[in-house]
This record gives structure tokens, C-alpha cells and sequence, in this order.
């Protein structure tokens, strides 16, 4: 056995070394009277020594429940150090005590421990599940470029300067989307790729600034192909991966989705959905109320017993100004039938049955409203949703429920410049029923779009594209791209279709999120081998870096100094 040294203890004539590997921990035992030199060098190991170790595998005596080998361990007859270690800056245990900077800057000593090593051993095998289905189906994988031009994908390019073309810069693509539909051009007809993609984003905890993507096109195809193909990856990857056999995903609609959970990625393992009580609520003499753009409320199930300090520290929770309400108003559904409000001043018995009566609510529940601006007034109440189910412990990470987001706006408006943006991307057709509003209504257009959700984590998202360079040229004009900038960037595309483009359309999913959410982890990092911290720093390596004066020159480059 070869490995590193885990721990030692010596109980007088014999010596124990655990000894940890890839596949786990094993228990070597030294005996002081069979061998005393050997014993006393194992004595000396220190922590994270490799050790080579040969002996025979014998039954323990005292055996270990707790321990997968437990019932096992090895009576050394020959050792060898092939290397001593300095002591780790922390403990290489399940539960460490390295904070997280240490434990980025000694990634690779990070990376022993068992937790990490068996998420990025969980990411191995996602990756060739998946590939092996994909190759099952009948699916070319294609290496697309690194070095290309800005893809617009919402974010910022990442951009490499050319050093043979002075001045110039490379992109590194967010996506290879276009590549992708080039490839459908060419006739491959199904592609996919588990690719590194790139932008240059704020960070938060789910984001990095280069991730993986399962990137995946077919040709000849129609919505409905998309859709059974990939609901099929991702429950043969529950089935393989986890052994879990999850139902038909459920479909939704964006529209649904926002009205009946607040945003666009719902988690569906519970109900508890908004209820619009706008209507029923104004005209009362409430000031908040009336108001109001949008008055919502949800039904918490068995919850009336709140007491009055849990609903005061709730209501401080919506006010954080990551939410911004100004407040939270509730009505008990007590146990005895009785409704009562926090507002009972303004509203009557037979105001509240009716707010019962909307949201469903039952003897013993708790109706939660918030009230103002709509968007901000949805987007809180979909988190207090979250927050509630998180309370009742209705968001149990062991229980997958997947569905299809569909019909998403093709369009949305930037409210300062007042143009419009492709809320998925430039490249994504219109639902055919649609099409006829795009002069008229383009804000009513919905796209042929679709996103996969898991447990309210985006794990998936594709559209049928455009294929006809006329509709293409007239999607950026609504995007506000002159003809002229637009062949500039994109004519490559639009001269591609002119040469027979076959109907196309695709998804991507984030393939670090997929492992995070197989593993159960809130954080992808944990499932990336080198991930970069929140200020987008690999603190391991020290990068980014300065160059020296003599590169920047080579590359025509001159860097201003801004204080
Ligand atoms: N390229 C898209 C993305 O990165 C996915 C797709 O439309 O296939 O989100």
C-alpha cells in the first residue's frame, strides 16, 4: 500500500499508522516484539508522510464499525518513506480547522481531504455518465476554439491581446454558441462538448469566472426533441450517479412560474405558492395597501402558532435591504377557526375569510402579505417562500424535482437605455405563434426557450434557434445593432445560413452546478478541482499577475494606472 500518513498512536509494544489513499483510510500495525527497528520508525512517521507499506492483511481483533476497512488492518513486514512532509498549515480531516483563504492557498493539500477528493471523484464520473449517454445517442463531441471574438451573452468577454496582430485582442467565448450552430451548418447534426466557458461577471457564491459547460446541439429537430433528449441525460444521470429514478419533469410556464412562485426558477418541492390578493385588499382605508403595485401573500401550512417575537424577526428580515420591504403583515388562521390580522383595524372578519378563501388557507395556518413596488414586492416574497420552506425543512437536499421551464419572453427591456436585450440570446427563435409580434408587441413575444430547474437551481438552459439570416439580420435590428455592426460582428453567421442552414437548437447545462446539486452542496467550488475565490483570485497561484514591461511591449500594450 502506498499513501500518506494520516495519524499514529503507540500503545506500548504496538504502533498504529493510519494511512490514507484515494480510495480511503487503512490501519497499519507495528509490532515491537516481532520487528523493534521497524516500530520504532513508524514511531518517528510524521503527518502527511508517504509511505510505501508491504504486510499481510489480518483480521482485528477490536474492529471498527465506523471504519469501512475497520474489520481489517495490515501487519507491516516492510516500509519505506518515499517522501517526509513539513506539518500541514491545517488538519487534513473531514472537519478541518483551515479557514477557507488557507485552504485555497493549499489547494492541493485541500484536496486530501476525503469531502473534496470524493466531490471532484463525483464530478469525474458525472462527466463520463454523461458523455457516456451522449455518445449512446449518437452525439460527436467537437473541441470548439478558445481564442475566438466576443460572443454577446449578457456578459463581459474575458480578452486576450495578440501579440502577431499588435492591438487586437481575442475573446474567450462565454459559450460556444455560435460555433455550435456552424457546426449544424457543416451537418454534424449532433454536437456536444463539456467545455470551459468564460465571463467576466460579478462573483457570487454559484459563480466562477470560468466553468464548465455539457454545451449540446441537434439538427432536424423541434422543441419537443430537446426537451425528451435531455430530461433523458439527467435521469439517466439520477439513475447512475445517485440511483434515484425521478418522475417526468413538470413543465412550466414562465408565466406560471412567476405568478405562482416569484421568479423563473421555482423550487418545486413544495407548494406554498402566491396568492394576488391586489383587488381583494385595496379600498380598505390601508394605507400600504392601497398603495401598493401588487399585494401578495402565501399560505404557511401549521404555522399560526407563530409567536409574535418569530413574526417581529421575520419582519426584520424582509426589511434587509436585500429585500427592502417596509414591512410584513400576517393573519393566524387560529386553530379554533378565528382569523386574526395584524391589520384587524382595516379589515373586518369577512376582508379576512376572504383573504383565507384566496390563498387556501386552513385552521391552524399562517397567511403571510407583503405589499409595494411589483417587482421588488415578487422577488421578496418568492425569497420569504424559500425562507419558510427552509424553516419548515421542506427543502430537503436528498429530493429532486426537476421540471422545464418554457415559453420565456424573447425580449426585455433595459429600463435606463430603454433597448431591448435577448433575454436568452440573440440566437433564439420566436414561438411560431408569436412571430406576428414582433413589429407590433416585441415585449409580448415569447421565445422557444426553455431552462431546466432543479430544487430552484437553473441547471439548463437552450432555445430552437433562428436558421433564416433575414429573421437573424431582423433580431438585431431590434436589438439595436445597424446592419453594418452587425455584419461586422455576426456576418460569419448570417452567411453561413445563407448555405443551407438546417432548423437547429440546443441547451447547455452548467455542469458545475449539476455536480454541486448531485453532491448536495450549496457551493460549485467545492466541485472545481483550482476554483478562484470571490475577488476572481486563484490565491494558490497568486494569479491574476502583472507582467513584465518586456511582455507588455511585445504585445503593444500600455497599462494606465487608475487611482
Ligand atoms: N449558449 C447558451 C448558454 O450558454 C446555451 C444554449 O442556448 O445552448 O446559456
Amino acid at each position: 500500500m502506498c499513501g500518506w500518513v494520516q495519524r499514529g498512536r503507540d500503545l506500548g509494544g504496538l504502533t498504529f499508522i493510519d494511512l490514507r489513499d484515494r480510495y480511503g483510510m487503512t490501519q497499519l500495525l507495528f509490532n515491537l516484539e516481532t520487528d523493534d527497528a521497524l516500530c520504532l520508525a513508524a514511531r518517528k512517521l510524521g503527518r502527511e508522510f508517504v509511505l510505501q507499506a508491504t504486510g499481510i492483511v489480518a483480521e482485528r481483533s477490536s474492529k471498527n464499525p465506523k471504519m469501512a476497512t475497520g474489520d481489517i488492518e495490515i501487519s507491516v513486514l516492510r516500509m519505506e518513506v518515499l517522501n517526509p512532509s513539513s506539518i500541514p498549515p491545517f488538519t487534513i480531516e473531514d472537519e478541518t480547522d483551515g479557514g477557507d483563504d488557507l485552504r485555497m492557498k493549499y489547494r492541493y493539500l485541500d484536496l486530501r481531504r476525503a469531502p473534496v477528493m470524493n466531490s471532484i471523484l463525483l464530478r469525474h464520473r458525472m462527466a463520463q455518465v454523461s458523455r457516456s449517454y451522449m455518445d449512446a445517442n449518437g452525439f460527436i463531441e467537437i473541441e470548439t476554439p478558445v481564442l475566438i471574438k466576443s460572443t454577446p451573452e449578457g456578459a463581459r468577454d474575458f480578452v486576450v491581446p495578440s501579440r502577431m496582430n499588435p492591438g487586437e485582442f481575442y475573446a474567450l467565448p462565454q459559450s460556444p454558441q455560435t460555433f455550435k450552430q456552424l457546426l449544424m451548418v457543416s451537418g454534424f447534426d449532433k454536437y456536444f462538448q463539456i467545455v470551459k466557458c468564460f465571463r467576466d461577471e460579478d462573483l457570487r457564491a454559484d459563480r466562477q469566472p470560468e466553468f464548465t459547460q455539457i454545451d449540446c446541439e441537434m439538427s432536424f429537430v423541434e422543441r419537443e426533441d430537446i426537451l425528451n433528449m435531455f430530461e433523458g441525460l439527467v435521469r439517466h444521470l439520477f439513475k447512475t450517479v445517485r440511483g434515484i429514478e425521478i418522475p417526468t419533469l413538470e413543465r412550466i410556464t414562465y408565466a406560471d412560474a412567476m405568478k405562482y412562485y416569484g421568479n423563473d426558477k421555482p423550487d418545486l418541492r413544495f407548494d406554498m405558492r402566491l396568492c394576488e390578493l391586489t383587488n381583494l385588499v385595496q379600498g380598505k382605508g390601508f394605507k400600504v395597501f392601497d398603495d401598493a403595485e401588487l399585494v401578495l401573500a402565501i399560505c404557511v401550512k401549521g404555522q399560526s402558532e407563530y409567536t409574535r417575537k418569530q413574526l417581529d424577526e421575520l419582519t426584520e428580515w424582509v426589511k434587509r435591504p436585500q429585500l427592502g420591504m417596509t414591512g410584513l403583515i400576517y393573519a393566524k388562521h387560529n386553530a379554533d377557526g378565528s382569523i386574526k390580522s395584524s391589520v384587524d383595524k382595516f379589515f373586518q372578519i369577512e376582508d379576512l375569510a376572504q383573504w383565507s378563501a384566496s390563498c387556501g388557507s386552513n385552521p391552524g395556518d399562517l397567511i403571510l402579505v407583503l405589499a409595494g413596488a411589483e417587482t421588488r414586492t415578487r422577488k421578496a416574497m418568492s425569497e420569504l417562500r424559500l425562507e419558510m420552506g427552509e424553516r419548515m425543512g421542506l427543502r430537503d437536499k436528498n429530493i429532486f424535482r426537476c421540471a422545464w421551464v418554457l415559453d420565456f419572453p424573447l425580449l426585455e427591456k433595459d429600463e435606463e437605455s430603454g433597448r431591448w436585450h435577448a433575454m436568452h440570446h440573440p440566437f433564439t427563435s420566436a414561438l411560431p405563434d408569436d412571430i406576428h409580434l414582433l413589429d407590433s408587441e416585441p415585449g409580448k413575444v415569447r421565445a422557444n426557450a426553455y431552462d431546466m430547474v432543479v430544487n430552484g437551481v437553473e441547471v439548463g438552459g437552450g432555445s430552437i434557434r433562428i436558421h433564416n439570416k433575414e429573421i437573424q439580420k431582423k433580431m438585431f435590428s431590434l436589438l439595436g445593432f445597424s446592419d453594418e455592426e452587425a455584419q461586422k460582428q455576426f456576418g460569419f453567421l448570417m452567411n453561413a445560413f445563407e448555405y443551407g442552414a438546417p432548423p437547429h437548437g440546443g441547451i447547455a447545462f452548467g455542469f458545475d452546478r449539476l455536480c454541486s446539486l448531485f453532491g448536495g452542496s450549496e457551493s460549485i467550488r467545492d466541485y472545481i478541482a483550482f476554483p478562484k475565490n470571490n475577488a476572481g483570485r486563484d490565491v494558490m497561484i497568486d494569479s491574476p499577475s502583472s507582467i513584465s514591461d518586456e511582455q507588455l511591449k511585445e504585445l503593444a500594450i500600455r497599462v494606465h494606472k487608475i487611482d
